[in-house]
């Protein structure tokens, strides 16, 4: 036997799936151990077999690259194995440490026995890929644990503890020192044994209550908004109870199948994949040294700086939050007691732990404090002079490896950068509302932004338990500069004939998490209006604009914070109601702008508003303000409430085929005018017959 991950130690075969980084189940890793497994069995010297996994963890699943392709299911295939597996008469022992999550996790419950490390956690998280765990995972589980924990498992997809495995039943050890004098002690035991338990020839027990799985049916179907993969998961736990183990497996197959080739399933694993990506930064080398981002400072404990502040404390960061005012910053600290009393009384913490998190932000008035920090982050009023006096006094005043932020939503970084005399250590992060909440972070690159800064600053989001997305200097970023398209289409769309409540619920139907009205009524609408009346003096008068959002807020109707926006609110009652004012300012801007109002169709909304984003996103691409169409569906599912099951605007669009989508946004240019100019890329994609995705993996927009 060759492979240098076999090895025998006393009797007892020690095969190591290796596969770096995850220990992914590939072709190449089953063939491996395929062999292994033959020369462990032909030896006569070995008595019993552990399989353990290289690095740190044992095996994180399946290659979700290879889902939908030959190589998935090339043999042999896990099934095949883990048959094998069962059939032997020497013992197969999984000895886990770190993760054994899917197909990892399934395979171990194909081998005789389990002995895991009491760091080791283990879970079946396919159903946030909208899958099963198809690998038999539904069939051995409630075998070994009863349906009850596993369905919890499989319908949560969150790994449990070595302690809780054990006590469930998944595992039949926990060791608390090294895992592989363990796992080998255990092996020499349990080579005694005449006999070997195997998972698959147990009874599954059915539940003890009565109508069980109608019950759990009713509560998925209430909570899962039309996912299909939770309710499969059910299916199959029942097959498990009323069908013979080959038949389960066979039930579990085919359900796999269904949903694999599903749309859903195929986006959520497109995202799942566009979040490892965005972390590659093409141009800087993956060795490029990390500097470690130790203490932080942020400035201005207004709305978004106490979230910030709250982001790095949750983390065990230490940070310092900097006012200009007493009263300011007595009211931000306020606010972040509130945030954390209020997760204190759900239950969500533990009052120590917040008291401890409170105690690791630092108010202070005192600009010196921020002499020696690692990185400060800027969060206060979006005014370029007041940021640009800033950054010139903490150019003077911090370290000269500090990293400058700006938490800025659509100011020029580049701008502020210049004011400077180290541009290269200044670069936006553009946290979303709320900060302690949102996972996204766009990540802004001005133009002479050191490449260790962006790598420390993508790595110190990580840290944190953010999502950085890494973008490049525009009106807007990515999110903004695209989501003011869709605005625009849905403020046009009011005056052609809808009222707020049609696009909304159009868009909602969609997928999206709120409408556009009830959003704006949410954010508030005096922000908005205030830039749009600085720029109103510059803004092309032959463009169409529409001055609805400007009346309602003539009217004094700021959204949910005055009790009307373009809906009305009750006192104490954040439901939007539809209010006749606001249809006689919609139908009065339309008289006023010579708009002729009609009937219009929810498809006829959706289309206006998704494809104005797309259209967009396609110029955001081609322009390099991201480097992969994926870093757009990240932005718009994580910060904007776009459906994950849809995949992001760019991933939807490639779903509906980029000719038709061209085709659509070609008519609206005509219809419509210059706003729809369609994005020359778009245009090439369609022509050509590609799709965003084919670019992402691959060749360069330019
Ligand atoms: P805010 O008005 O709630 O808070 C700004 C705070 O900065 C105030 O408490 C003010 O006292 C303080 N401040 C002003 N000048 C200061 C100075 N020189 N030194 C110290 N403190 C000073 O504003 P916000 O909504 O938190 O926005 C802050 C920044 O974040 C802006 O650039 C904004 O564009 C951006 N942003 C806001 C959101 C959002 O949803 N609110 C989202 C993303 C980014």
């Amino acid at each position: 036997m060759k492979s240098e991950n076999y090895s025998v130690y006393d009797g007892t075969a020690v095969i190591t799936l290796n596969n770096p980084p995850v220990n992914a189940m590939g072709h190449a890793v089953r063939l491996d151990l395929m062999e292994s497994l033959e020369a462990s069995w032909a030896d006569p010297h070995v008595h019993s077999i552990v399989i353990m996994g290289a690095g740190k963890l044992f095996c994180g699943g399946a290659d979700v690259k290879a889902f939908n392709t030959p190589a998935s299911r090339a043999e042999p295939s896990s099934r095949t194995i883990i048959k094998k597996i069962e059939e032997s008469r020497k013992p197969v022992i999984a000895a886990i440490h770190g993760y054994a999550l899917g197909l990892g996790l399934e395979f171990a419950m194909g081998c005789h026995y389990r002995i895991a490390h009491q760091s080791a956690k283990l879970g079946l998280p396919e159903v946030k890929l909208g899958l099963l765990p198809g690998g038999g995972g539904t069939q051995r589980l409630p075998r070994l644990t009863g349906v009850e924990a596993a369905l919890r498992m499989i319908i949560e997809g969150n790994p449990v503890g070595a302690a809780e495995a054990l006590e469930m039943g998944l595992v039949d050890e926990v060791a608390t020192g090294e895992l592989l004098p363990a796992a080998l002690h255990f092996a020499a035991r349990v080579s005694t044994r005449d006999e070997h338990p195997v998972v698959s020839r147990r009874q599954a027990q059915p539940p003890i209550e009565a109508n069980w799985f109608k019950n759990q049916h009713e509560k998925i179907a209430a909570t899962q908004k039309g996912l299909p993969a939770p309710l499969e998961c059910l299916a199959c736990i029942e097959a498990a109870v009323t069908k013979p183990f080959d038949e389960g497996m066979k039930f579990e197959r085919e359900r796999f199948d269904v949903l694999v080739n599903g749309t859903q399933s195929k986006a959520l694993r497109h995202l799942f994949l566009a979040e490892r990506a965005a972390a590659k930064i093409a141009g800087i080398p993956a060795n490029t040294p990390v500097a470690d981002v130790r203490t932080v400072a942020v400035i201005g404990a207004g709305t978004m700086g106490s979230g910030i502040a709250m982001s790095f404390a949750n983390a065990g960061i230490a940070v310092i939050l900097l006012e200009a005012k007493q009263e300011a910053l007595d009211r931000g600290l306020a606010i972040i007691r509130k945030n954390y009393e209020r997760t204190v009384s759900r239950g969500r913490l533990a009052p120590e732990e917040a008291e401890r998190r409170i105690a690791r932000i630092e108010p202070t008035l005192e600009f010196e404090r921020l002499a020696d920090v690692d990185m400060v982050i800027e969060a206060v009023f979006e005014d370029m002079d007041i940021k640009k006096t800033l950054f010139r006094k903490l150019d003077a005043l911090c370290k000269a490896d500090a990293i400058l932020a700006t938490n800025t939503s659509r100011l020029d970084v580049n701008e502020i950068a210049a004011v400077t005399t180290r541009p290269t250590s200044v670069i936006g992060l553009h946290f979303f509302s709320p900060a302690n909440v949102m996972r996204l972070i766009e990540v802004v690159r001005g133009k002479l932004t050191a490449p260790e800064v962006i790598v420390a600053s993508m790595a110190i989001a990580r840290k944190i338990g953010k999502l950085p997305v890494l973008v490049g200097v525009c009106d807007g970023f990515v999110g903004n500069r695209m989501v003011a398209q869709y605005a625009r289409e849905a403020e046009f769309l009011l005056e052609e004939g809808t009222t707020p409540q049609q696009v909304d619920d159009a868009l909602k139907k969609f997928g999206l998490a709120m409408g556009r009205f009830a959003m704006s009524d949410l954010a508030g609408l005096d922000i908005s209006w205030s830039s749009r009346k600085r720029q109103a003096a510059t803004r092309p008068s032959h463009l169409r604009y529409s001055k609805v959002a400007d009346q309602l807020c003539e009217l004094g109707r700021f959204g949910q914070k005055t009790g009307a926006g373009f809906y009305r609110y009750e006192e104490g009652n954040r439901t939007p109601i539809p209010d006749p004012i606001v249809q006689k300012v919609i139908e009065d801007c339309a008289r006023e702008a010579g708009v002729e109002r009609r009937e219009i169709d929810d498809a006829h909304i959706v289309e206006r508003c998704i494809y104005a984003l797309v259209n967009e996103g396609a110029k955001v691409l081609e322009e390099s303000i991201v480097q992969r169409s994926s870093d757009i569906d990240l932005i718009y599912v994580n910060g904007y409430g776009f459906p994950a099951w849809l995949g992001g605007p760019m991933f939807y669009a490639d779903t509906i085929g980029l000719d038709k989508v061209y085709e659509r946004i070609c008519t609206f240019h005509e219809q419509h005018g210059v706003f729809w100019t369609p994005a020359p890329l778009l245009k090439k994609l369609a022509e050509e017959g590609r799709t965003f995705k084919e670019l992402s993996s691959g060749a360069s927009p330019a």
